[in-house]
């Protein structure tokens, strides 16, 4: 027996308010004045002065305010780096990521590219990246994916979504400020929140669970269980804890794998484009036959937050559509292993699968 040796987010700090100490951590972090550091920046926060006055510039230190509007692709990552070349007088000193799961993953994308040479595709999969990726910093400003501590950049290329799974993708520095999370509206609030709670019980239930993960994913789930179903934290002490839920659910997963939710969620977002949160959310109100005790949860926390799911997103598709969607699906194979077993195939036919799609 082999176990793996993970890397983690060797820094990180926590505290409403630590967005001001950027200046302090970036400082030392600079190669030469001709070495900027990018900042990729969610554009919901373009006209936001109360975080974009804090964003310390020098020198040729750039802004990229990005749209998170569609998940990353590889191709956009080619270009961001390209772009990054092109205007730079030397390699970045680093690039911070300020947003969501989206941004922070291209944020990743991006430092690895630019010290490995050719197309982003060529790099989804296991361990393919061969040069350590330039400096870069995580810094979420909503909750849930785990993006912030993960070992993966999902990307969506031209033949699949799938991450970059390698040791240079962690982030080099994570700040964790809760204060950047407030005013997130409460559907959104809930679909990235519920991609955690969705990973606590993928990773929970799953034939890989080790005790590493295992007490991970417990924290995160009993801390899901008291920011979706109770009354009684403070807005500042939800997001506090949604923040650590986000990152203790990432942290189960480092060792396990997510499950049939996830899997069946990348079929949907690679054919209709459906996000990651909301997807997860469709699919996952589908699985009582996977997961029962997860799925009535989130049945009631769907219900208490008032949350309408979309209804129908597959009634109209063709079957070489649905073929598409299934493959997709059915080619994450530790996913379904993770979720079903060894024999998982035996079980999670083609047909079967199509069954569940279509009755989202
Ligand atoms: P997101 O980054 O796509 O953002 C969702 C929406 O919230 C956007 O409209 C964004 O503008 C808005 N938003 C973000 N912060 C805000 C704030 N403070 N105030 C108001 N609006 C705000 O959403 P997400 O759910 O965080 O990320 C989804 C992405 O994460 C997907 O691309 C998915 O593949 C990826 N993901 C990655 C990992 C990983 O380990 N790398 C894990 C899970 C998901
Ligand atoms: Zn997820």
């Amino acid at each position: 027996m082999s176990y793996k040796n993970f890397p983690m987010v060797p820094r990180v700090i926590f505290g409403r308010g630590s967005f001001n100490q950027l200046t302090e951590i970036l400082s030392p972090k600079r190669l030469n004045i001709n070495a900027p550091f990018i900042f990729l920046v969610d554009d919901v926060f373009k006209n936001n002065s109360w975080l974009t006055s804090r964003i310390p510039l020098s020198y040729d230190d750039k802004i990229m305010f990005i749209s998170s509007k569609e998940e990353p692709k590889t191709s956009q990552v080619d270009e961001l780096v390209e772009g990054i070349i092109l205007n730079t007088k030397d390699r970045p000193s680093g690039i911070i990521g300020i947003g969501g799961g989206t941004i922070l993953d291209l944020a990743k994308a991006v430092s690895i590219m630019l010290t490995n040479d050719g197309e982003t595709k060529n790099y989804q999969g296991w361990d393919l990246v061969k040069n350590p990726a330039i400096y870069h910093v995580g810094i979420p400003t909503i909750s849930g994916t785990g993006a912030e501590v993960s070992r993966t950049t999902v990307l969506t290329g031209p033949e699949k979504k799938l991450g970059i799974n390698s040791d240079f993708t962690p982030f080099d520095q994570v700040i964790l400020d809760s204060e950047l999370t407030k005013n997130i509206p409460t559907q959104q609030w809930f679909f990235t929140g519920m991609d955690c709670f969705i990973h606590c019980i993928e990773s929970l239930n799953g034939t890989y669970l080790n005790t590493f993960s295992q007490t991970y994913g417990e924290m995160a789930l009993e801390l899901c269980k008291d920011i979706f179903l109770k009354d009684n934290l403070s807005d500042v002490e939800a997001q506090e804890k949604l923040m650590m839920a986000s990152w203790h659910g990432g942290m189960s997963i480092v060792y396990s794998q997510v499950g049939v939710a996830h899997a069946m969620s990348y079929g949907l977002s690679y054919l209709l484009g459906t996000k990651h949160g909301i997807g997860n959310c469709i699919v996952f109100d589908h699985l009582e036959e996977f997961y029962p005790e997860g799925v009535a949860l989130f049945k009631t926390m769907k219900k208490k937050h008032n949350i309408i799911l979309p209804q129908g997103i597959c009634a109209d598709l063709s079957d070489k559509e649905f073929d598409i969607m299934i493959n997709i699906a059915l080619s994450l194979e530790p996913l379904w292993e993770n979720a079903i077993g060894k024999k998982w195939k035996k079980i999670m036919t083609p047909k079967k699968l199509k069954e569940l799609y279509q009755k989202m």
